[in-house]
């Protein structure tokens, strides 16, 4: 039996830092008991020795890259031991969280199909084009400012989408509130939390509170607004979508980043579009060598002619979602409510208890007025061996159906 206390950032820590497969909890969360066998024992001893063995094999530039630059938490577990130098951004006990960091645990990105990066590449390209191709010319024929400002559009929307896809979008900590009545040897009734949820009352309306859910997955109560998301298996903070061209989440942290981009995405396409059209029609204003009709125009810049080609495109989707999302701003409601409340149901009742009745109100709220608030997961603070936060527990649902069979 290994009792928990109290480590010094307030969560519960186990005294060792076993894998949990069985877990006993018959008491308060802080006072979480955890049973392992003898042989379990054995065989964790063993397999930390042969992993210390392997880490100390590995060179300083093996570590500098697989330990820093680019680090999988799960891929750790494989070669190297959880010492107690770690950071906690290192440390995953669960495979199933697909989280990747880069640079020390700074950034992060979901384990994957990498469309972030061809989301990314497709950003960089038109710039590139542009650059080496068309910028020369439009400084000296059209004006100095035409292509800093067109430079400074791309760098902002470049900047918002690069937070957007790598930063935390409101991850919470996992395994906060552990059900006492779980019992690996015997279940009277189910966990009373697996079924409740609890409804806050709001401000004019009591019926249509804000309603509270256990997360069977995360162990934790969900503070309102709050979802679980299915690809990064965590629980994200006012959580609108995940965003499968980000590769990462849209929540509380990273909303605001996710709405500017795709204004300033829409704004550089449009923008792109009329100086390159400007730039095939200057014969007509100007004087260009050889340049006395359009097809003549053309043939002197056909990257102009595909630059407007591939701002129309890009600028097709990003609008659209510009629209939708302008649209739920407005509402102060979030892409997963609408979905789930308003669009699928025909009669529903549901009241949006965020919305502040005022458009202006709520533009402003989601635009500019939202605070990003604070990392909850700490992931550079230093690894405290045996927290709780980062131990594997089975989901409740696991746990039930285990029991039903038997
Ligand atoms: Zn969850
Ligand atoms: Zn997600």
């Amino acid at each position: 039996m290994i009792s928990t206390n109290d480590s010094s950032a307030g969560y519960p820590v186990l005294k060792s830092s076993l894998t949990l497969n069985h877990i006993s909890l018959n008491s308060h969360p802080e006072e979480v008991s955890l049973r392992q066998t003898q042989s379990s024992r054995s065989k964790h001893d063993y397999h930390h020795e042969e992993i210390k063995v392997r880490s100390r094999s590995l060179p300083f530039i093996h570590r500098f890259i697989t330990n820093w630059l680019i680090m999988d938490p799960v891929l750790k577990r494989k070669y190297q031991t959880h010492s107690s130098s770690g950071k906690n951004y290192e440390i995953e006990k669960d495979p199933d969280v697909k989280f990747v960091f880069f640079f020390g645990g700074r950034l992060l990105s979901i384990k994957g199909k990498p469309i972030n990066i061809i989301t990314g590449a497709l950003i960089v390209i038109p710039v590139v084009i542009y650059c080496i191709f068309e910028a020369k010319w439009q400084w000296h024929h059209l004006s100095p400012a035409v292509v800093i400002t067109f430079i400074y559009i791309w760098l902002l929307a470049f900047c918002h989408f690069w937070k957007a896809a790598t930063s935390d979008a409101g991850m919470l900590p996992k395994n906060l509130h552990i059900p006492k009545s779980i019992n690996n040897e015997k279940v009277d009734n189910p966990p009373d939390e697996y079924f409740n949820s609890i409804t806050l009352p709001s401000y004019g309306n009591t019926k249509d509170g804000v309603v509270v859910k256990y997360c069977s997955t995360c162990h934790i109560w969900r503070p309102p607004r709050t979802s679980h998301c299915g690809t990064c298996q965590v629980c994200i903070l006012n959580h609108d979508h995940h965003c499968v061209f980000l590769n990462n989440c849209v929540g509380e942290r990273n909303y605001m980043y996710f709405l500017w981009f795709l204004l300033l995405a829409c704004v550089g396409c449009i923008y792109l579009l009329i100086i390159s059209i400007v730039q095939l029609c200057y014969y007509q204003i100007g004087e260009v060598s050889d340049v006395a009709s359009m097809s003549q125009s053309v043939k002197h810049f056909p990257l102009s002619l595909f630059l407007i080609i591939y701002s129309i495109v890009a600028l097709l989707y990003p609008l659209l979602l510009l629209a939708f999302h302008l649209f739920l701003t407005s509402q102060n409601i979030t892409t997963r409510e609408y979905l789930n409340n308003v669009y699928k149901r025909k009669h529903n009742d549901f009241v949006n208890v965020f919305d502040t009745h005022s458009i202006a109100k709520n533009l402003y709220i989601n635009w500019f007025g939202s605070s990003r608030g604070v990392n909850l997961t700490f992931p550079r603070d230093k690894y405290q061996p045996g927290d709780i936060r980062y131990e594997k527990i089975e989901p409740l649902e696991l746990f039930s159906i285990e029991y039903e069979r038997k």
